[in-house]
């Protein structure tokens, strides 16, 4: 299609959500549009393909009953969607303007999208401490996760010593389900008080595995290969200690990758998450939905994000054909 020409289905994303709309999208006939986005690495790597491309096996992804790697699990979903000639370029869009139909995204290359519908399912970022060890041990199956859910299961981390950073509801939510499994869990918070809710509090400061290591930083993460303890200071003393670990989880808060919204009219929460509309995939501007972790901070998996995927692409072709 031409510059100018105007795209039925322009899909920003390519994780779970935006392959999976673009499957539904494309087998309705829409010719979707796939921008997936380009590689960075800093400060922490961000791939096409998602947060899936920095895990390695995915074993709760129904329908692979061995499990499957993140990045094979999203090389399957491309050629799924691509089948079906769903066409994507490796751009970011860097604007939008929502403002009148069609709609006009410009992208990193400088030029001008424009779209009927646009979908948007850029997803969210996992926050990292942004250690060096760390992020090479987490992108290698070194034993660094930011998903207790995703990874804890797995063969590698039963009955060993694991631990969790961060204070909020998150890591207690891991925390409890890593003590299903673990030997033991250490919870690293920074200061001496937790901002997790109190119920949430309650289940992991009872919980006879569990242990919080109060005022602490995770200074480093040792290990070639595979983790084998984690460097402590203590943030009041700045004394240092080394805990053996067999591995580490960090639960500090994600970030949805919605900076390029910004001045665009899309509504979002106040954590910067894109706010629908009741319980379809419709954000406040029509004609635009979101699926996926740029829309959803509570659930953040990759088959959630395929399923709000397959909504956004047939609340698009519903809202197509009543505009018809
Ligand atoms: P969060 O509430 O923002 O908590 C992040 C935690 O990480 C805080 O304790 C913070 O410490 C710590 N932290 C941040 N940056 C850090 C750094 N660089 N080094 C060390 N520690 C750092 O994030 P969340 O726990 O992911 O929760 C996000 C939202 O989802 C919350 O609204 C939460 O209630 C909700 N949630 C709910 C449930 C549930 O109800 N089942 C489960 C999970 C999440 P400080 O406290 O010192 O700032």
């Amino acid at each position: 299609m031409s510059e100018t020409s105007v795209e039925r289905v322009v899909i920003i994303g390519s994780g779970p959500a935006g392959w999976t709309a673009a499957i539904y999208a494309a087998r309705a006939e829409l010719q979707p549009l796939c921008l997936i986005g380009v590689p960075r690495s800093n400060p922490a790597p961000v791939l096409p393909g998602g947060q899936l491309m920095l895990t390695t096996e995915v074993e709760n992804y129904p329908g692979f009953p061995e499990g499957v790697t993140g990045p094979d699990l999203m090389a399957s979903l491309q050629k799924q969607a691509e089948r079906f000639e769903t066409r994507s370029r490796m751009v970011d869009v860097t604007h939008c303007d929502f403002s009148s139909r069609p709609f006009a995204l410009t992208t990193s290359e400088g030029d001008v999208v424009k779209a009927e519908t646009v979908i948007l399912a850029t997803g969210a970022t996992a926050n990292w401490i942004g250690l060096e060890n760390e992020l090479r041990l987490a992108t290698s199956g070194g034993g660094v996760s930011a998903c207790a859910v995703c990874d804890g299961a797995l063969p590698v981390f039963r009955d060993q010593p694991l631990a969790v950073v961060g204070g909020g509801d998150s890591a207690m939510e891991e925390a409890s389900y890593l003590a299903k499994f673990a030997s033991k869990v250490y919870i690293i918070h920074r200061r001496d008080e937790l901002r997790a809710s109190k119920a949430m509090q309650a289940r992991v400061l009872e919980h006879e595995k569990i242990e919080v290591c109060w005022n602490k930083a995770v200074s480093d993460v040792i290990g070639q290969d595979k983790i084998e303890s984690i460097e402590l200071t203590d943030t009041v003393t700045g004394d240092v200690s080394t805990l053996p670990v067999g591995g580490l989880f960090i639960a500090i808060g994600h970030t949805p990758a919605t900076a390029f919204l910004k001045d665009s009219g899309v509504a979002l929460d106040d954590k910067q998450y894109v706010r629908l509309d009741g319980p379809s995939s419709a954000t406040n501007i029509d004609g635009v939905f979101a699926a996926g972790d740029v829309a959803d901070s509570i659930y953040r998996q990759a088959i959630t994000a395929a399923g709000m995927g397959c909504r956004a692409a047939l609340d698009a072709e519903r809202w197509l054909a009543e505009q018809e």
